[in-house]
């Protein structure tokens, strides 16, 4: 029988104990957004993590700047958040306008303020093994939702669908991390379809709509989809068959309600995690 992995569920208990937690602390940690322009999908990222922040009891600060903004100017708000105290997660929203270079200003923030893990520093630390700050949330998110189960890792062949630094790459290390054989996979790759069907954990992170089929997975495997495609009646999709999939699989994620949620939560976790560091606190 398949069983759906309930990233819904396994968030709220995570943000529910975060919110006990913080309902103890004088003084509450404090994310900061920052969102360049007005791209209509980040700027309902954004909203959703302020709105969890908030739930949860945080302090949010949310800092919307003109798309036109000058590298010196962008340079000098994130160097004034490093600086300011009471901020213990520093957040700049991707993607940034083109004459912004991405790489530049993930760097610029202070690694223990840096909530999702893109620093090269943090980046460094987790291909070592050696305790970042911060791991990156879709991928910390993903870990945590198979522990959650009880899903093996160790031993096991992972294959991984994408090799962005945001998912495909750090998900990829975590799992050899966790002693997975881990293959990679991305657009260049041939024959893509014996890598998915070689695989008992098959991570999807293409970005592309339903583009895993029932003939393309292992009988049992454990299918975490990360993909989100609106599709043109609004629906949300991911890059897997989910409806023609799922009796194939043992475990599967559904979108949505997989690895968003546990996304947000794990960017809850971070802040709390780093506003520890920040205090000195065990
Ligand atoms: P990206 O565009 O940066 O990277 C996509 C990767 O997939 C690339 O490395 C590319 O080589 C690979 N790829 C694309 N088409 C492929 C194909 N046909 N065969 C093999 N490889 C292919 O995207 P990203 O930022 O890594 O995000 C991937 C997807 O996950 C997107 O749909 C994004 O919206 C979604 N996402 C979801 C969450 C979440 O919280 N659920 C978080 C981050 C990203």
């Amino acid at each position: 029988m398949t069983i759906i992995l309930d990233g819904r569920e396994t968030a709220k208990k995570i943000t529910e104990k975060l919110r006990l937690e913080v309902e103890k602390l004088d003084v509450k940690p404090t994310l900061a957004v920052i969102i360049i322009g007005c791209n209509p999908a980040s700027k309902v990222y954004v909203k959703n993590k302020e709105k969890k922040a908030l739930e949860i009891g945080f302090n949010s600060i949310v800092i919307e700047l003109d798309e036109n903004i000058t590298k010196d100017e962008l340079e000098k708000i994130i160097k004034e958040l490093n600086e300011d105290k009471n901020v213990n997660g520093i957040l700049l929203q991707l993607p940034l306008p083109k004459h912004l270079n991405e790489k530049d200003f993930l760097d610029l923030i202070d690694p223990k303020k840096d909530v999702d893990g893109f620093s090269s520093y943090n980046s460094g630390k987790l291909l070592k093994n050696d305790s970042p700050y911060a791991i990156p949330c879709t991928p910390k998110g993903i870990i945590r939702l198979l522990d959650e189960y009880n899903i093996d890792i160790e031993g096991r062949v992972s294959t991984v669908i994408g090799r962005s630094n945001i998912v495909g790459k750090p998900v990829s290390i975590l799992l050899l991390n966790r002693n997975s054989t881990v293959i990679m996979t991305h657009t260049k790759t041939k024959n893509l379809e014996h890598f998915t069907k070689s695989a008992d954990i098959l991570i999807c992170a293409a970005g592309k709509k339903e583009m895993i089929k029932k003939e393309m997975i292992k009988e049992n495997a454990v299918i975490i989809d990360v993909g989100i495609t609106r599709d043109i009646d609004g629906r949300l999709k991911g890059d897997v068959d989910f409806d023609n999939t799922k009796d194939k699989a043992s475990y599967i994620t559904p979108v949505p309600g997989g690895i968003g949620p546990m996304t947000i939560a794990m960017l809850m976790e971070n802040t709390y995690e780093l506003y520890k560091i920040q205090k000195g606190i065990k």
